[in-house]
């Protein structure tokens, strides 16, 4: 439970975190909830930490040109307790409520939870189904790239060698917009077994609706199944229970000590139904 040795430097800027990431063998360090436990049981091994956390443009949260615009170093707990974020997105609010226990949520990062990309992490689904999108910086200059486009698979993000996520963009909903996140949680750890965000648009009938779950396969995913089953009805109990039932077919399931593949697929078609009658 000891991290190999390693040199320790922070960084005042991500142009200075930019230009330390060089040396192929650094790693950013940010709240260090997922990085240290890792370098404990030495599956990684960097020799150089750059930590970000004293990076003043990577964080807070504010609305610009009808966005809310997150630093990629805003702690989980900020997230959970900002009033811009409860008023406009606040399945984000729920999502992090929900996030391990109290320390967790005070040093653990949006960011930092983006990029590392665990299967079991709450943030991917809400960044799905809010159509957020994810920026990024590097050597090479600046690219936003879409939710949908950043979660490639198992720990794998779009991001290239030497990028930093610096911010999380995310258009504001229009007003008649409902979301919810709900989920089965590891009762240890409270990492999602299935972890089940919706949000519909519509007053009366459905017109769009994004479903994605997370901790059910290999990395976040829309489920278009669930959406398509749906748009353009109403949301009674009888459309929900039908749409529900269709949750996480056709995709590859996780499958572990704490749920098999079986009970996880049944598992996401009643945190589906769950989440799907409290938003209607
Ligand atoms: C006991 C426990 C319970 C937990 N429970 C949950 C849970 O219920 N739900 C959940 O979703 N998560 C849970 N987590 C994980 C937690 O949310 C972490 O905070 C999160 O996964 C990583 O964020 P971090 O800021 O700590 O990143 P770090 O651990 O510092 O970094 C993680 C990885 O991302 C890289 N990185 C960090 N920031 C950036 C950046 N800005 N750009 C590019 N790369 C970056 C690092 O180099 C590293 O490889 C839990 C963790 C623990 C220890």
């Amino acid at each position: 439970m000891i991290p190999s040795e390693f040199d320790y430097i922070k960084a005042k800027s991500i142009d200075e975190a930019i230009s330390l990431l060089k040396d192929g063998d650094a790693k950013l360090l940010a709240g260090g909830h997922s990085l240290i436990p890792a370098m404990k049981l030495r599956l990684n091994r960097p020799t150089k930490l750059i930590d970000i956390s004293r990076i003043a443009e990577m964080k807070g949260i504010k609305q610009e040109d009808g966005e809310l615009v997150i630093g990629a170093m805003t702690t989980h707990y900020e997230i959970m307790t900002n009033d811009l974020i409860k008023k406009h997105l606040p399945i984000l609010s729920q999502a992090a409520e929900l996030i391990g226990d109290v320390q967790v949520r005070n040093k653990g990062t949006l960011g930092g939870s983006l990029a590392h990309a665990d299967p079991s992490a709450d943030w991917p689904a809400s960044m799905l189904v809010t159509d957020a999108v994810i920026v990024v910086a590097g050597a090479k200059g600046k690219r936003a790239i879409k939710a949908g486009d950043f979660f490639t698979g198992f720990f794998m993000t779009a991001l290239e060698e030497g990028e930093i996520v610096t911010q999380i963009r995310i258009p504001l909903p229009s007003a008649n917009t409902k979301s919810a996140y709900v989920k089965f949680m590891q009762p240890a750890s409270r990492f999602a077994i299935v972890g089940c965000a919706v949000v519909v648009t519509g007053n009366g009938s459905i017109d769009d609706i994004k479903v994605a779950f997370t901790g059910v396969s290999e990395s976040a995913f829309r489920d278009t199944a669930v959406e398509n089953a749906l748009k353009g009805k109403k949301a009674d109990t009888e459309t929900i229970k039908n749409a529900a039932d269709q949750a996480a077919e056709g995709v590859s399931i996780l499958s572990d000590h704490f749920a098999g593949e079986e009970y996880r697929k049944h598992l996401a078609k009643v945190y589906a139904k769950r989440a799907l009658t409290e938003v209607a």
